[in-house]
């Protein structure tokens, strides 16, 4: 477990997303719409709806279910959260909706999830209840600081909640971190470090000292059993409890947050959870607030960056490049990308009609695979793989090669072949 979540220098990505975003089709903004606030092009809705995917199938397997909770709440759900008195500046201005009702664009999902967990009596029988959202919440930043996918206005963020004893937590946090770690083997992204942020001085954290250390008592025993190295942020907690955090570096050598796992005492209380415990009296749970991808929108920024747009093959627009040699072999690719979508598979024809055979090929470099379709394959039903950085396998029966490919995108394969 240790070798394979043990931070490691990252290769240093040289490609600023908000370019390659633009250059490869992938998202963009428009003044109308406002700064901020990112729309997203068929290209990179694929990128982006196939990670949710995986996190969501991810955390299936993982004993989460998913809710649905919405993005607006009353000023009194934020007061009753604290994020009224410690988080404000950072939320929208409440909308007014009549005398005595106020709305507010929420910063965050926990107090909805609180109240989902409340909605009935709990017995601990239910715990670990493990609540998941890929849901949206908003985050009120100066215009200019906004840009791109990493400082935005409205934030897709892959959120959990968990509900659970005491004794429950530790092993919550480890499971917490091993999700993490797949998640990143499958994206092929690397952690910078991992950071253990604690409250500062000042008003900006919630004032009970005895509460922090039993969270940060947990955290520091799991990356101790993990063999985890990290370091201390003074003055990066959340309001209400420490946090791991796992830092990312971007293009221009920037750190990032992607990941946390937090432990919280403190919304417990706040919203007076309680389940029933074997004994018959009632016991508060703790809750474990913790993203496996972070914001989406910064996860696929990241990733970008990371891969200068060579995503592996279960995020790539295009998985398959097909082209055929000339006109003669229209039907055959046709025929060959309509096999692709019952697998599936997203297949891109790039006909002659396009240009030369060496210009399609380079149009088509960032796709992890690729085929030719000259007479003979569209004759006797082979392909022959090309992958993407140059190398050629031998021809092999169409079906054959698919249902191989297709078998890789499931498993999220990193690598190629
Ligand atoms: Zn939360």
């Amino acid at each position: 477990m240790s070798d394979r979540i043990t931070p490691a220098a990252p290769s240093s990505p040289a490609v600023d997303h908000r370019r390659l975003g633009r250059e490869l089709g992938l998202f963009d903004t428009d003044p109308l719409i406002g700064s901020g606030l990112p729309y997203w092009l068929p290209d990179g809705a694929v990128v982006r709806q196939s990670l949710e995917d995986f996190v969501r199938a991810l955390e299936r397997r993982a004993g989460y279910r998913h809710v649905y909770s919405p993005v607006l709440g009353k000023r009194e759900l934020y007061e009753l959260s604290g994020h009224w008195a410690h988080y404000r500046e950072d939320m929208f201005p409440p909308l007014e909706m009549g005398p005595g009702e106020e709305l507010v664009l929420r910063p965050s999902l926990c107090p909805h999830h609180a109240l989902l967990f409340r909605s009935r009596s709990r017995s601990y029988r239910e715990l670990p209840l493990r609540m998941a959202e890929l849901g949206d919440m908003y985050r009120s930043e100066r215009s200019g600081v906004l840009g791109g996918l990493t400082r935005v206005r409205a934030i897709r963020l892959n959120d959990a909640h968990v509900f659970c004893t005491l004794e429950q937590a530790a092993a919550e946090v480890r499971g917490a971190l091993e999700l993490i770690a797949a998640a990143y083997r499958a994206m092929g992204v690397v952690p910078s470090r991992y950071r253990l942020s604690l409250p500062g001085p000042g008003g900006k954290y919630v004032a009970r000292p005895e509460l922090w250390e039993r969270a940060a008592a947990i955290l520091v025993r799991v990356l101790a059993e993990l063999g985890v190295p990290y370091e201390e942020g003074v003055g990066e907690a959340a309001f209400y409890g420490p946090k791991i955090d796992v830092q990312v570096v971007d293009a221009a050598g920037q750190e990032s947050t992607l990941s946390t796992v937090q432990v919280d005492f403190h919304q417990p209380e706040r919203f007076d959870l309680h389940y029933v415990g074997a004994d018959g009296a009632r016991h508060r749970p703790v809750m474990v607030h913790r993203s496996v991808v972070g914001s989406v929108e910064r996860a696929v920024a990241h990733l970008i960056e990371r891969h200068g747009g060579a995503f592996p093959a279960w995020l790539a627009p295009v998985q398959l490049a097909v082209l055929p040699l000339g006109p003669e072999q229209a039907d055959a690719a046709a025929a060959l990308a309509s096999r692709c979508l019952e697998l599936d598979l997203r297949a891109e024809v790039l006909g002659a009609e396009r240009g030369s055979l060496g210009a399609r090929v380079r149009a088509a470099r960032l796709a992890p695979y690729q085929v030719v379709l000259g007479p003979r394959e569209a004759a006797d039903g082979t392909l022959s793989l090309r992958l993407r950085g140059g190398r050629r396998l031998g021809p092999r029966p169409a079906g054959e090669v698919l249902s191989d490919l297709a078998e890789r995108v499931r498993a999220h394969a990193v690598e190629l072949w």
